[in-house]
């Protein structure tokens, strides 16, 4: 094999944010603080505080491979950290404040995390995760001296003074590109959380593909807002995606309502954000309430669950934003599909096109991905035939961190555990997580299917649907909602919506109308809770 003659460079996460501090100098980066006010600097400004945060990293005796974790939203400080961390050849670890203190506490102590770094609104939680966590040496209260937060833990360092306190002359090292990067762990539904850890190479590949025309389309002409949180999954690459472009980048901080995110969306000329779909949901309840519009926002990216149509809906027709359906997970950096029309969709009716724009989207050139039986057996790609969903590719995991749950992959293949179509466009959609599935009669009944009609209903806020237990069908679908504010609607009114729409033995059996519906740490239905909560419920006629 004759070998190609071009350079060796390791591809780096440091050079990332090089690029972006010597190219797009000026670009700004603007946060919206856990102190208050409305902080903007400059990549150029990014990437010093970085390289002094990798120092200080180094002083605390941090040494490459070592774990630094971080208890954090959205900012210009956690970014610094993201890099500092990966760029001196450590591993930054993302906790999810939102989950319950013993799972972090068990997480912390999996991934042996030396340093954690947190933002003073989760000073509480620090406090009560310090005494479980002896392993952790330093604790980084992400803030200046006025600001720090008054409790009681050992080795609590202000991570202001913390960098100060060095020089910035640094310079990035270079290592094996496959070396870890950053580690996450899954939320993991049953069993304890698995780590999945990112390498360099995977992270800056990903970077690249998510950055494509027909995936982010992201450029140094974009104003990018990731309302989803730096702690599920990389932000789904954004941290590294805007400064691969020198795209300017909003971070809203704490402050997820509608009332902030509008603001900041208005102020800083937002054009492309992204978030799972409860986010949206609670902001267009709030732009519907105040009669707001959008001035700069084009395109909303929605994943982490299926968006309701009725919510790509509602962003085209009353707001004129594209409200663009992708798919991934923790185990895949996580982009896996991302949806934008092919040129022959242009010739089809609005409705037409809508149909395919509910989908799940293409895959990414870099992820291979099929569907396949119960046997293993590869499903025609006809739209309309599903399987379960398998995907291989550079930035998809090959086990868990430390070998947990043993060797994942199937033939090579990792299962995603979802159970999805593909058309002969190549076009994905997902039917169910097969966890979640409703088996009536030895058939299933998508749960996604159910939802998306019951909340295409103008009284309905929220809905899920799950598999009651039937004497005779096994299973049979229940409608779990909740009503809009001040808005009729029963039970009738709502089973008589779906007539028409779904075949007749795919009818729910009921509707039950909650206050409120469970979600996970990530913002996603916890169907798992909800199933708890009605596994006594009986069925009309049961
Ligand atoms: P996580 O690793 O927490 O991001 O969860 C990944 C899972 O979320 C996937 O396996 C899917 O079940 C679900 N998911 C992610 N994106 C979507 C989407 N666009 N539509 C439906 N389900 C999704």
């Amino acid at each position: 094999m004759l070998r190609g003659l071009m350079m060796d460079q390791p591809l780096i996460v440091s050079s990332l944010l090089s690029h972006a501090a010597r190219f797009h100098s000026d670009t700004e980066i603007v946060s919206r603080t856990i102190e208050g006010p409305i902080h903007r600097y400059t990549y150029r400004d990014a990437e010093a505080r970085a390289k002094r945060f990798a120092q200080a990293l180094a002083r605390l005796g941090v040494t490459q491979s070592d774990r630094v974790g971080t208890l954090a939203w959205n900012s210009y400080r956690h970014l610094e950290i993201y890099y500092g961390t990966a760029g001196m050849g450590a591993v930054v670890h993302t906790l999810n404040p939102r989950l319950f203190p013993d799972q972090i506490t068990y997480i912390v102590g999996h991934a042996e995390d030396r340093v954690i770094a947190f933002d003073i609104n989760l000073a509480p939680l620090v406090e009560k995760l310090a005494s479980q966590c002896p392993a952790v040496k330093c604790w980084i209260a992400m803030t200046d001296r006025a600001h720090m937060p008054a409790i009681n833990v050992p080795g609590l360092l202000c991570y202001e003074e913390l960098i100060a306190a060095e020089s910035g002359a640094f310079e990035w090292p270079s290592f094996d590109e496959y070396a870890a990067t950053c580690l996450c762990y899954t939320s993991g539904t049953t069993g304890n959380p698995k780590g999945v850890l990112y390498s360099h190479r995977s992270t800056v590949l990903h970077a690249y593909a998510a950055s494509l025309p027909d995936v982010f389309a992201c450029s140094a002409r974009e104003v990018i807002l990731p309302v989803v949180p730096m702690f599920h999954v990389n932000c789904w690459g954004i941290p590294y995606i805007a400064p691969l472009n020198g795209a300017k980048l909003v971070f809203p901080g704490a402050a997820l309502d509608g009332k902030s995110l509008y603001e900041l969306f208005e102020t800083e000329q937002v054009t492309l954000t992204a978030g799972v779909p409860t986010v949206w949901l609670s902001l267009l309840a709030y732009m519907k309430r105040h009669g707001l519009k959008f001035s700069t926002v084009r395109r909303a990216v929605v994943g982490g669950s299926a968006a309701p149509p009725a919510m790509i809906k509602e962003f085209r027709e009353l707001y004129g934003v594209e409200c663009q359906h992708a798919w991934g997970m923790t185990e895949m950096s996580p982009l896996g599909t991302f949806n934008v029309l092919k040129a022959k969709h242009r010739a089809l009716s609005r409705e037409s096109q809508f149909a395919v724009q509910v989908k799940q989207g293409r895959v990414i050139y870099g992820v291979d991905m099929k569907i396949v039986d119960a046997d293993g057996k590869a499903l025609a790609h006809d739209g309309v035939g599903f399987g379960d969903l398998m995907v291989r590719g550079p930035w998809v995991t090959s086990g868990y961190f430390k070998g947990e749950g043993g060797d994942p992959l199937v033939d090579g293949w990792f299962p995603t555990g979802d159970v999805a179509t593909i058309d002969a466009d190549g076009f994905m959609q997902i039917t169910d997580r097969s966890k979640d599935v409703i088996k009536s009669g030895g058939e299933w009944i998508s749960s996604i299917d159910l939802e998306n009609i019951a909340m295409a209903h103008p009284a309905i806020a929220e809905a899920a649907a799950i598999g009651i237990a039937h004497p005779k069908w096994d299973e049979r679908p229940l409608i779990v909602a909740i009503k809009r504010p001040g808005a009729m609607v029963t039970r009738e009114d709502l089973l008589k919506f779906f007539e028409g729409k779904i075949a007749k033995w795919w009818m729910p059996d009921d509707v039950a109308f909650v206050a409120e519906l469970p979600h996970t740490a990530t913002g996603k239905l916890s169907k798992l809770t909800l199933r708890q909560s009605f596994k006594d419920y009986k069925l009309p006629g049961t």
